[in-house]
């Protein structure tokens, strides 16, 4: 038997007024029951004495004795302790006790002389019955401790039979929804719910929990004041040691101010987005006009030009004679400054033409392109001897008029921009990282302070003066667009004297 805890041993009062008896049963119960706490009293009034200073668990007496005898001791016991566990040892004749020592609570009985295996049997008896007392008040304090912990729990609870009849709910379910628990016991589960729920919702919930599954949903509720409200809601079934259903918890949160703060930041996200997209709207708007703008002004501009530049030659040509040297030089300089003029405004078409149009994305061949531009470069500058190394197979996805011109302008700029490098070299390739390929093109040319790096992606933005490279300054720029309305980037990489390299993607994700 599980009985000899060890924080609390179980104790036994012995009350027997023959010293001889008292002697040898207390030694035997000793030696048989070693864990025992054992105290002893010659007669009832000792003994009930003893009962009130250690309050022992088991009480076994001897009926006739002096001073106080067994049975008065017991009725006084049993005041003070209605559980006590009290075994009466009386002699035959004194069997017309039997029923004043029922009335006096006396669980067992026994005869002298003391057969010990009934004594034992009548002690162990009560030992068991103790270990029940235990352990039921063990219980108490934890059920004590759980309806403690419900009732002023911050969830509201409600328990309800396995049929839907509300059993109990807490305090915090009192406190919102501002039913008491008189209004509501007795009452069915769905009275808090009518008319809130779609009913597939609550069908749903009865099934899972029918099956003896937990069911967590959102309910809309509302109040005995007629205010709505949201709650969280958790309903566990329980069921009995055979396992049938014999009830349900349902563990409620009111989520309405949760609720109402995701309800406000989804529309505030709404708004924010909706701006977000009438500002890329309005910019995309003003960036399609400007470009229009610029396309109309530099179309608008090649007439005039053409006009002076014809001029200018035709005033050189007819009134050579007329002019002196510096009429003449004049002159040239009008015509070299049209010329370049004219540049400027081809470059500007150009750039424009790029955010214009429709983009098609086909299968490109990099590689043969790069091959194409390099030898066209050295047929116009059949002088010059440029390492050129390009890697195979570069391909991608993309449009390509538009990828074409930026990889041209790319290696126009390694060509020219190696051109005082004795021993030039150009190198185009491909690489991949983190599942996107970047492509490059390498340079051992003039190079430039990274500093300026941003720059350079800016139209008419130059590091170099036309006089030390030919140049417009917009090549860059058209890259950039290109490259962005592909999806991709580009990047630059240089040092001074020492070479640069330009990196772009295409925004197609592919080795
Ligand atoms: P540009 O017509 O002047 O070459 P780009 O837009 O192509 O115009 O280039 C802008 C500037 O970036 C150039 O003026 C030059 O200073 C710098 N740059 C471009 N490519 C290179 C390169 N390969 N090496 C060094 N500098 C370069």
């Amino acid at each position: 038997m599980q009985m000899h805890h060890a924080d609390s041993a179980i104790s036994l009062l012995y009350v027997e007024d023959d010293p001889c008896t008292r002697e040898i049963v207390t030694s035997i119960i000793a030696r048989r029951l070693p864990g025992m706490v054992l105290h002893a009293a010659e007669n009832g009034e000792a003994g009930l004495a003893l009962f009130k200073r250690h309050r022992p668990d088991i009480v076994l007496t001897d009926i006739s004795m002096p001073v106080m005898d067994g049975m008065q001791m017991a009725f006084n016991i049993r005041s003070i302790d209605p559980c006590a566990n009290i075994i009466a040892v009386t002699a035959k004749d004194e069997t017309r006790y039997l029923l004043d020592a029922i009335e006096a609570g006396v669980s067992r009985y026994l005869l002298k002389p003391l057969e010990f295996g009934k004594l034992f049997e009548a002690i162990d008896d009560c030992v068991a019955r103790v270990a029940l007392q235990r352990q039921t008040m063990v219980q108490q304090g934890f059920i004590r401790q759980l309806s403690r912990a419900m009732e002023q729990g911050p969830s509201m609870m409600m328990i309800t039979s396995a049929s839907g009849v509300i059993e109990y709910v807490n305090a915090k379910f009192s406190k919102i929804t501002g039913y008491s628990p008189e209004e509501v016991l007795g009452q069915n589960l769905l009275i808090t719910l009518r008319n809130m729920t779609a009913s597939h919702d609550l069908d749903l919930l009865w099934s899972t929990v029918s099956r003896g599954a937990q069911w967590r949903g959102e309910f809309m509720s509302r109040k005995k004041n007629g205010e709505l409200y949201f709650k969280e809601v958790s309903v566990s079934p329980l069921t009995d040691d055979k396992g049938s259903l014999t009830q349900f918890v349902a563990l409620m949160e009111d989520i309405t101010e949760r609720k109402e703060m995701q309800e406000k930041m989804r529309r505030l996200n709404d708004e924010l987005e909706q701006r977000v997209k009438e500002r890329t709207m309005e910019m995309e708007a003003a960036n399609r006009e400007l470009d229009t703008f610029c396309y109309s002004i530099a179309h608008d501009l090649s007439t005039p030009l053409r006009g002076m530049s014809c001029f200018s030659s035709i005033l050189l040509e007819d009134y050579r004679e007329q002019l002196d040297d510096a009429g003449k030089e004049y002159l040239n300089r009008i015509e070299s400054a049209s010329v370049r003029m004219g540049q400027l405004i081809n470059d500007l078409l150009k750039l424009s033409r790029v955010t214009r149009g429709n983009l098609s994305r086909k299968r490109i061949d990099l590689s043969a392109l790069a091959q194409e531009v390099f030898a066209s470069l050295s047929a116009c500058d059949p002088s010059r001897r440029v390492e050129v190394v390009v890697a195979k197979g570069v391909e991608t996805d993309g449009d390509p008029g538009l990828v074409g011109m930026a990889v041209k302008n790319l290696l126009e700029n390694a060509w020219k921009y190696t051109g005082k490098e004795p021993f030039p070299r150009i190198e185009f390739g491909s690489c991949g990282h983190e599942g996107e390929t970047i492509y490059f093109v390498r340079d051992n040319g003039i190079g430039f302070d990274m500093a300026y790096a941003p720059k350079i992606f800016i139209p008419f933005e130059r590091l170099h003066g036309v006089g030390e490279f030919e140049g417009t300054g917009v090549g860059l720029a058209t890259v950039q667009r290109i490259v962005t309305r592909h999806g991709g980037r580009v990047w630059a990489e240089g040092e001074e004297g020492r070479g640069s390299t330009f990196y772009f993607t295409l925004g197609a994700r592919r080795h």
